[in-house]
């Protein structure tokens, strides 16, 4: 068995680029405010797992956890994975979807946006990604207003 505690965040700068990635795929995915907690190996600890983990997130899908003390990259690919799990919650596919599909999806929804590794590449990333999200708002307000 792997154990793990909740621990304190990771230092600035890395704190602040894994919240933005995980407000704006939360707006992404259309999902409401997602707690973000950092969990570090501890072999006293009372989270559990039969492997080693990056992540994971809550049973309700509100909140993720994620390993604090792995690369960043790994780091941002992992709110994605667990990110994407909690919008498969909130559309109640635990129950409807296998497991081996829902992590498939998971994976996959990792794949297609997959982050870059340099801070600075994730950072034009991320700037890349709201503004393709800012357009879509954008588009979808224009044509409730003007219509066509
Ligand atoms: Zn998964």
């Amino acid at each position: 068995m792997h154990h793990y505690s909740i621990t304190n965040a990771p230092n600035s700068p890395t704190l602040p680029l894994i919240v933005r990635v995980k407000n704006v795929f939360s707006v992404l995915l259309g999902l409401r405010e997602i707690g973000l907690h950092f969990i570090r190996e501890d072999p006293n600890g009372a989270i559990e797992f039969d492997r080693n983990i990056f992540g994971y997130c809550s049973i309700n899908g509100k909140a993720i956890f994620i390993h604090r003390d792995v690369h960043l990259h790994q780091q941002i690919r992992t709110v994605l994975h667990e990110l994407k799990h909690c919008s498969q919650i909130a559309m109640g596919q635990q129950y409807s979807v296998s497991e081996a599909t829902r992590e498939r999806d998971a994976n996959l929804f990792e794949l297609e946006y997959s982050p870059p590794c340099d801070p600075q590449a994730i950072e034009r990333w991320l700037a890349r990604i709201e503004r393709t999200l800012v357009e879509v708002v954008r588009e979808n307000y224009e044509r409730r207003i003007f219509g066509n």
